[in-house]
């Protein structure tokens, strides 16, 4: 009996396969990758092979046999089963939910992988020996027939540059037809690669380009950092094209709102290709084609957002994100992977190029660059026009406020306004912890343990320190100079954009974040209104420094910047430095000139003066300094547990014991392990559940990679487990 038992991976939340027994007629034909359908307890459920062994720890006659196999072909091939085992293993998530996340969502359900056939058009023999001059009074006519005359072209390709009508009219003459085909396994689309409109690359760029040129068969990681517009887009399609031209894939990652159609037609008018698309808002048949399609082979490129890292390539050439430091590449829930960090991993397995890109590189990449494990580029020049944005700082400080805004800062506002310009107001939505602020004064409450802003904890009337856990009862006065006026930071601007419309009642205000923006069309359908001058007041959050531009925007005010200086989630510095990076760059242009007014009650604050001197880049190796000496990511590795229950006192006590066997058990290699908490979550009650937090970190990230995974045999058969929803979040990049 060789080989008759299939380890199975299903989509359950437990840490472990399951065995089933292959009939005998399977046994050489199944492969690893393959789904099979079998019986779980009552449910029938769709799962993975992941081996094939002839024994079990299990006795043989109480095993099943599975009910059905699906594919001939595994749906996951080896390369991508070996970067997802990697992902299950390092993101400490069950192997099944790991396999099946991977994988479309029509597949998911067990239906068929069969390629559907894709619509051509070709000439008619009619069409092949008709005289082009015949067709000189309708130009697109006569372009069309031309190209089908010198092959067939699939219609997605050509309904870019060919409305329906031009269609219509050839086949009426008989000069065309559309067929349905199954595009074989073949990279055909490199022969009809086409190069067009190329610009001389600066001489900045063709360093970056040349270098890049000369390893593309290996693996390399290499950061550019470039400011907006400085024409990295145009360096990734210049370095692409050699990998293309051999009729080797290229997959693009871009962040989840800046997948434009701009975007996608950039690429596919520079090599007259087709592009694949993979974001979140396409129907799951869809996605299911360009998946199919990109693991035939028969699609040289590949844009998505998050997800499409795990996209399926038939030669996969080169991997480049774009506006790598975005936080949308981090997945929230679920497999909580980095797609970076899986980017990584699975230009090391295949052993080829990654190309990140931004102007605003996150911090860990910025590190591995001075550390020399990435190439770094610069390009700091701009294509075009050079923007001039002038920042000011305006202070907050015993100012009357009126929805969070100064006397100063609406002179401002109006005075834009009447000039006839657009203005765009920033609001901070990360769900920062709120620290403690003095009106009077600025004063921040810091821990008197570490010197980091508390957090403040409303529903406990606590104020809780997430560097060492340190907490104490709220203070009535400010503890400077005694002024009652202390109050959470980010208060009062809840109701900014009804007030707003109320002070400028004859001016139309939008309001722009990612609950109005849930759909892709009403997004690009707002930003069009914007352009068109319909809105002259946008109020908006992160969303609006994704890859948009807006060049009649003249003032951009940002609300609370102290937000992010005082977080106990040392990323929001950060992530507000590339915020207010990327909007300078994208607001205004060279005749209109903008300006920026960051609020805040500590406008001298060394952070901010050096990000608005001496710009992000030296900002970002300042922050790096903190970091370091603060022991805080990259310079150690954290793991943060959530833990939520009904019953308030189930999660802290479960946090609290997981803690303490933290705690005890020394780590390998003398690594050190800071176990903090439990702590109560920003938002300490949702739905009814009492949220709870544990952060562990260390220096070595593999010791505490090693502890957890011997925690998590305890975890789930700890007493409270049934009574706690926990999950684990590996280099956790929010603490909410
Ligand atoms: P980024 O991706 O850094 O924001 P882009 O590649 O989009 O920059 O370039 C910004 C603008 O400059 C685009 O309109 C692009 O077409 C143009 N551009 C980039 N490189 C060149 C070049 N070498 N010659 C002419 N125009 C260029
Ligand atoms: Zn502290
Ligand atoms: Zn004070």
């Amino acid at each position: 009996m060789a080989n008759s038992i299939l380890e199975v991976a299903l989509p359950v939340p437990m840490r472990r396969v399951f065995d089933y027994l292959c009939p005998e007629s399977l046994c050489d034909v199944i492969n690893i990758g393959s789904r099979v359908a079998v019986s779980f307890g009552h449910r029938q459920l769709i799962g993975i092979v992941v081996a094939t062994k002839s024994e079990s720890e299990w006795q043989i006659d109480k095993l099943k046999p599975i009910r059905k196999l699906l594919d001939d072909e595994p749906v996951i091939d080896e390369a991508l089963f070996t970067l997802l085992n990697w992902a299950s293993k390092y993101y400490h998530h069950p192997i099944g939910e790991v396999l099946t996340t991977a994988i479309p969502a029509r597949l998911r359900k067990g239906e068929a992988n069969e390629r559907p056939g894709l619509t051509y058009w070709q000439a008619t023999d009619e069409g092949m020996s008709a005289d082009l001059d015949s067709l000189k009074r309708a130009a697109k006519q006569q372009q069309l027939l031309q190209k089908l005359q010198q092959g067939r072209q699939p219609e997605s390709l050509l309904r870019e540059h060919y409305s329906p009508q031009i269609f219509t009219g050839l086949r009426k003459k008989a000069f065309i037809e559309s067929l349905q085909v199954i595009p074989a396994l073949s990279c055909d689309w490199a022969q009809h690669i086409e190069v067009s409109d190329k610009p001389f690359a600066s001489k900045e760029q063709a360093v970056v380009i040349s270098a890049l040129k000369q390893q593309t068969q290996q693996f390399s990681v290499s950061l550019i950092e470039g400011v907006t517009g400085s024409g990295k887009t145009e360096v990734y399609l210049q370095a692409i094209e050699p990998i293309l031209m051999q009729g080797v894939q290229v997959l693009v990652l871009v962040p989840e709102i800046g997948l434009t159609p701009q975007t996608v037609s950039r690429f596919q008018h520079r090599f007259q290709i087709e592009v694949g698309v993979l974001h979140s808002g396409m129907t799951d048949n869809e996605r299911l084609s360009v998946w199919q399609r990109a693991k035939a082979g028969d699609l040289g490129i590949v844009i998505g957002t998050r997800s499409a890292v795990f996209t399926p390539f038939n030669k996969l050439g080169m991997i480049i994100i774009d506006e790598e430091h975005d936080s949308s590449y981090k997945q929230a829930d679920g497999l909580r992977y980095h797609a970076r960090d899986m980017a990584v991993m699975r230009a090391k397995q295949l052993n080829i190029p990654l190309l990140l890109g931004s102007a605003t590189p996150s911090l860990e990449s910025l590190h591995n660059a001075r550390q020399k494990r990435y190439r770094h580029f610069q390009l700091h020049q701009r294509a075009g026009n050079a923007l001039h944005t002038h920042f000011h700082t305006l202070d907050l400080r015993q100012q009357p406020l009126q929805f969070g805004l100064a006397p100063g800062t609406i002179k401002q506002i109006r005075h834009h306004l009447e000039q006839g310009n657009q203005v765009l107001i920033f609001l901070n939505r990360r769900g920062y912890a709120p620290a403690l602020l003095c009106h009077e004064c600025g004063h921040v409450e810091l821990c008197g343990h570490c010197e980091r802003p508390y957090t403040m904890h409303k529903q406990m009337n606590q104020l809780h320190c997430h560097h060492c856990g340190h907490s104490k009862g709220l203070p009535r006065q400010c503890s400077e100079c005694h002024s009652k006026d202390i109050a959470p930071l980010g208060m009062g601007t809840e109701q900014l954009e009804q007030g707003i419309q109320q002070m400028f009642p004859q001016y139309s205000a939008i309001r722009i974040d990612s609950d109005t923006m849930r759909a892709k069309s009403r997004l690009n359908q707002i930003l069009d209104d914007i352009q068109s001058g319909e809105h002259q007041l946008l109020i908006g959050t992160q969303i609006l420094a994704k890859g948009h531009h807006f060049p009649n925007v003249t003032l951009v005010v940002v609300v609370d910047i102290d937000g992010a200086l005082f977080s106990a989630d040392y990323r929001s510095a950060e992530q507000l430095a590339q915020l207010i990076t990327q909007i300078a760059g994208r607001a205004g242009r060279a005749s209109k000139p903008g300006e920026m007014w960051l609020q805040s009650h500590h406008p001298g604050h060394p952070l901010i003066e050096d990000l608005l001197h001496n710009g992000y880049g030296h900002f970002a190796r300042q922050l790096l300094l903190e970091r370091q000496h603060a022991n805080l990511p990259p310079f150690s590795y954290q793991v943060l547990i959530r833990a939520e229950s009904a019953e308030k006192q189930a999660a802290y006590d479960f946090l609290l014991s997981l803690c303490r066997s933290f705690r005890e058990t020394p780590l390998q290699d003398q690594a050190t392990l800071q176990a903090i908490g439990p702590l109560p979550a920003l938002l300490e009650k949702r739905q009814g559940r009492y949220r709870f937090q544990l952060i562990l970190q260390s220096q070595g990230r593999a010791p505490l990679h090693e502890a957890l995974q011997r925690q998590l045999a305890m975890m789930e058969s700890h007493p409270l487990a049934s009574k706690v929803r926990w999950s684990v979040d590996i280099d956790p990049q929010e603490f909410y």
